[in-house]
């Protein structure tokens, strides 16, 4: 498969520029997400994954968007990482991908101060990225207001439930209407998250 059969204007395929074609995990995702489908991707990283949900994130808030800018208060589009190591590799990722697109991506993660991302909240955000503690710390303060969210992405699922993160990732997700897509990746498949899978999402994902 090539970049031109999947459609995407010229601005959103920017980011792959330098990259001859799509990955197998973008290949398979790209269409069915772009269709609004719940996925799962069993796929781990150096595979592409980032941009398998990133680009139809920023496909999301520009089709919600309807062809008119504005400023938003609340995200479209939420991404919940295990750690803050793998939520900055995200938010470089999509933030590249996204700002030529004039789509803003803000990051939050705790063991730093909370002040740079309230603010960069405040300025507005399409996409937020982030790990749970303190997606829920800003969500408390009603500094990050969920109500919006319509494309969720669970990454590294079998990492979140193994660093204990099961409670927090259920109390952010009933923050969110259960009209949204969603999307899971996991380099494994165990029990838990077989089963946190078939709670909140569609009962025919697309799995790869
Ligand atoms: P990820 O699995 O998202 O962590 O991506 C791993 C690496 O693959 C990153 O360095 C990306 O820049 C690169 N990458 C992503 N998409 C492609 C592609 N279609 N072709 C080649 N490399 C890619």
């Amino acid at each position: 498969k090539s970049f031109s059969e999947s459609k995407l204007p010229d601005n959103v395929l920017e980011c792959c520029n330098n990259f001859s074609k799509p990955s197998p995990i973008q290949s398979h995702a790209w269409p069915f997400l772009l269709d609004g489908r719940d996925f799962i991707g069993i796929a781990k990283t150096g595979s592409g994954k980032t941009l398998a949900f990133g680009v139809p994130a920023i496909m999301h808030v520009l089709n919600k968007r309807k062809g008119k800018w504005a400023k938003r208060a609340n995200p479209l589009c939420l991404v919940l990482s295990p750690t803050r190591e793998l939520a900055d590799q995200i938010y470089d990722v999509v933030c590249n991908a996204a700002k030529p697109c004039g789509v803003k991506s803000v990051c939050v993660y705790g063991g730093t101060s909370k002040q740079p991302q309230v603010s960069s909240l405040q300025s507005g955000v399409d996409i937020v990225i982030g790990t749970p503690g303190r997606l829920i710390d800003l969500i408390e303060m009603n500094v990050c207001c969920l109500a919006e969210v319509s494309y969720v992405v669970l990454d590294e699922a079998d990492r979140m439930l193994d660093l204990g993160f099961e409670e927090p990732v259920r109390r952010i997700l009933s923050n969110i209407s259960s009209a949204r897509q969603m999307v899971m990746f996991s380099a494994t498949w165990p029990v838990e998250v077989h089963k946190l899978a078939q709670e909140y999402m569609d009962p025919n994902p697309v799995k790869v």
